[in-house]
């Protein structure tokens, strides 16, 4: 005889385990903007890793950033093309920018101004990443970041990795003051951040798009302990003893 048990699915894999799966209102993408994988050297997440964790925090979008090179994001976007967008936080001469939709890597310590004609010249679109952070040497800081206010596409509003709340929020007051779209991201370089931050936003399909899009994004995050900073430094020395 059969159990009436028998008929009920025993397995949770039965079920829907991702956010993506159900669903959203007004059909918003739940996005992570700004994230490393372990081609960034401070940063020791394998691609597979990542892949796997942003499926199951329920990521539908999420910009691999990495610092100077795009081969992981590239990668990514082998391995899952509708999830991935290719991205790359840029060193330049004045800080760091960070820019979306790239097919070639940008090289670093160029100028702001020509690192933003390089993205653009190849279809991509460009802002400045954790603008106004006061405790971070790659942030531009608030004479360079007005002074690019014009050439930008958007400004990082929200990075979950800036120690104070007010750092971000500056940033958002600014980018209303210009008319500027806002992005945010958890800034991940661990696999413990990723999706700490982000925007909801309307689906896009094109760069142009995605900045239409921005308009409308709801940002959503948690700034991340002090801690989550000592995991890319202690990242930094694995690297250098040669892990
Ligand atoms: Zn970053």
């Amino acid at each position: 005889m059969i159990s009436p048990y028998s008929l009920l699915p025993t397995s949770y894999s039965l079920l829907p385990t991702s956010y993506s799966l159900l669903p959203t209102s007004y059909s918003l993408l739940h996005c992570d903007l700004h994230t490393h994988t372990s081609y960034s050297r401070d940063c020791l997440v394998s691609p597979e890793r990542f892949l796997e964790v942003c499926r199951r925090r329920g990521l539908d979008r999420v910009a691999v950033t990495d610092h100077n090179t795009i081969a992981g994001a590239l990668r990514l976007k082998e391995m899952d093309p509708e999830r991935i967008i290719v991205g790359q936080e840029i060193r330049t001469t004045r800080g760091e920018l960070i820019a979306y939709f790239l097919t070639e890597p940008i090289p670093p310590d160029l100028p702001p101004q020509e690192a933003i004609a390089a993205v653009r010249a190849q279809g991509g679109v460009v802002g400045i990443s954790h603008p106004l952070d006061r405790a971070r040497r790659e942030a531009m800081g608030r004479a360079d970041v007005e002074a690019l206010l014009a050439e930008v596409d958007f400004l990082e509003g929200f990075n979950a990795r800036c120690l104070s709340p007010a750092d971000n929020v500056a940033v958002l007051a600014l980018a209303r003051a210009h008319n500027l779209p806002v992005t945010a991201g958890s800034d991940a370089h661990s696999l413990w951040e990723l999706g700490r931050a982000g925007v909801r936003m309307p689906p896009f399909d094109s760069p142009a798009s995605f900045l239409e899009s921005l308009r409308s994004a709801q940002i959503w995050g948690k700034i991340s302990p002090v801690w989550v900073h000592a995991v890319s430094t202690l990242a930094k020395i694995l690297r250098r003893l040669g892990r």
